[in-house]
């Protein structure tokens, strides 16, 4: 029987699974996850990983979605080379002291110490704008709109988290040129509808858009529209992905100009200069271990099907050392049809035939790896004829399909999985975003793992004012002592207010007197 045959016998393997909980400790957890889970291994280079095919494999998802939608907003990829000089990089005055701190150079070729040193691109604004301004010669040339799949290098000295805050990363960055800000500001927020897409339609990741303050934006930007994603066991926000307005900044600086077409001009008279406006936008690996962070639980990964290497597992069962071994063939050639059946209908599956491994290895090694759904086919299934399901979301629990409906139940099964684990993630986001009116509220709404909407003036000031204060633990709150005290930050200014600004309101820094003019959401963060 079943049971029987999965009794451990003194040879068989046994399979280490995640020995910690994420409850527990979210950080150990989240290592044993991504390297159990074979998603990611460590280098001798802090900060730089290996990406693994089950990580890359997600990657690439990504890019034929986000590929398939910019395509249709006419954005052509390209690439530009990984150095840029030390002369570019300095051009615009906010982007270089944004970065400088985490560039990193290279200063030798050989032996020969280099004339001039170069950077190792952080972003590619400065390595790509000299290009832009020899391709722009009319008003025709507009809209330029680029995108390149890369790798980055910023050196950050926060301690690197796989995936989330890495030394290396690999994003695409889109870079376009447009002749007018109104075409810029729609441009900047359809991307960001589309990075929102790909968190919340591929990984199940619910995300908040907003735009961010004058402080956390990107350094030479006009504006920054941002995504802000929660982990819930920590209770801290993620900045998901961002989407800027550049404005006019980078085109004064790299002399990116066209002439007037609309002015009226008399004889000899040579057209007004306009500079053009700009945007540029990024997406990258980080969005991977937000994904990790979110769905996966105490057996391993959770990975939601659209992005899934592997969607179904099917493992025959039930199979004896007693069992005849034409009987045995019979299971494998059924299993082998199910198989054929449903990856003609494109599902992505694997069986597990591996000998000498129990049912119960093969159940928690494919649970570990996160693969979303289980299929069991054994001689009491085949003679039922049925498929026996367990669905990797919801924990043992397990359901059947007649064989014969496998081609449309399996993949109904699998979107139901993929917006399940959206609702799940999406309820839990809700209930720990928090509208909190008074100062008195905010340190312990905070300390309860939650992300606060407050209303606010939106200056600089209050915002590092607001960081300050609500470092560390306040008095006479009890606290867990594991929750980070450090200080929240602006995390955005969501497009979608909780409601209006009260006549009145002040701003929730009590050290404040301006008038609130938005709510904002802040939050400790990664
Ligand atoms: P930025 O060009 O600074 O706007 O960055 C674009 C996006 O990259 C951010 O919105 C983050 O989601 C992500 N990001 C920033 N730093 C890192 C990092 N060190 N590792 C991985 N992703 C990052």
């Amino acid at each position: 029987t079943q049971q029987q045959s999965s009794k451990k016998k003194m040879d068989e393997p046994t399979l280490i699974g995640i020995t910690c909980s994420k409850a527990e400790d979210l950080s150990e957890w989240y290592q044993q996850v991504i390297l159990k889970g074979e998603m990611l291994e460590f280098t001798d280079i802090p900060g730089c990983y290996i990406y693994q095919p089950a990580s890359y494999r997600i990657w690439e998802f990504i890019q034929a979605f986000f590929n398939d939608r910019i395509r249709k907003m006419k954005v052509k990829n390209c690439y530009f080379p990984l150095f840029i000089t030390e002369a570019n990089l300095q051009r615009e005055k906010d982007h270089i002291e944004g970065f400088a701190a985490e560039v990193a150079w290279v200063t030798h070729g050989g032996k020969n110490k280099l004339e001039k040193r170069l950077a190792v691109r952080p972003t590619s604004e400065t390595a790509m704008y000299s290009f832009y301004a020899k391709k722009i010669r009319s008003h025709r040339d507009l809209p330029l709109k680029l995108n390149q799949w890369n790798n980055v290098v910023r050196w950050e000295f926060k301690h690197p988290m796989p995936f989330l805050r890495s030394r290396e990363f690999l994003w695409q960055e889109g870079h376009t040129a447009h002749m007018t800000e109104e075409e810029a500001g729609k441009e900047v927020l359809e991307i960001l509808d589309h990075y929102a897409a790909i968190y919340e339609d591929l990984l199940a990741v619910p995300v908040i858009k907003g735009r961010k303050t004058k402080e956390e934006q990107f350094p030479g930007a006009h504006y920054t529209t941002t995504l802000e994603g929660f982990i819930p066991s920590v209770g801290r926000g993620i900045q998901a992905a961002t989407s800027h307005c550049l404005g006019q900044h980078f085109a004064k600086m790299f002399d990116i100009t066209v002439e007037d077409p609309n002015q009226q001009i008399k004889d000899g008279q040579a057209r007004d200069k306009l500079h053009v406006w700009q945007n540029s936008w990024g997406f990258t690996t980080r969005s991977i271990g937000v994904m990790v962070l979110i769905h996966g639980d105490d057996k391993g990964l959770i990975t939601p099907p659209r992005v899934a290497e592997v969607q179904v597992v099917i493992i025959p069962v039930g199979v004896t050392a007693k069992m005849a071994d034409a009987d045995k063939q019979n299971l494998y050639d059924e299993v082998d049809k199910l198989r054929q059946t449903l990856e003609d209908v494109d599902v992505r599956v694997e069986c597990d035939y591996r000998e000498g491994y129990n049912v119960g290895y093969k159940f928690n090694d494919w649970e570990m790896k996160g693969v979303p759904l289980r299929l069991e086919f054994g001689p009491k299934d085949a003679a039922k004829g049925i498929v026996t399901t367990s669905r990797r979301d919801q924990s043992g629990s397990k359901g059947e399909i007649p064989v014969t409906d496998i081609a449309t139940e399996v993949p109904k099964l699998l979107e139901t999985i993929q917006k399940d684990m959206f609702q799940k993630a999406s309820d839990e986001y809700a209930a720990h975003r928090k509208v909190v009116r008074g100062w008195a509220d905010f340190v312990p709404t905070l300390n309860e793992k939650n992300l606060v909407l407050a209303p606010s003036c939106t200056t600089e000031e209050c915002e590092k004012q607001i960081k300050k204060d609500s470092a560390g633990n306040v008095e006479g709150q009890e606290v867990d002592e594991k929750a980070p005290s450090m200080g929240a930050k602006t995390l955005c200014i969501p497009f979608e207010q909780p409601e209006g600004i009260e006549e009145g309101q002040k701003c929730i820094n009590p050290k404040c007197e301006e008038k609130a003019v938005k709510w904002v959401l802040y939050g400790r963060s990664y």
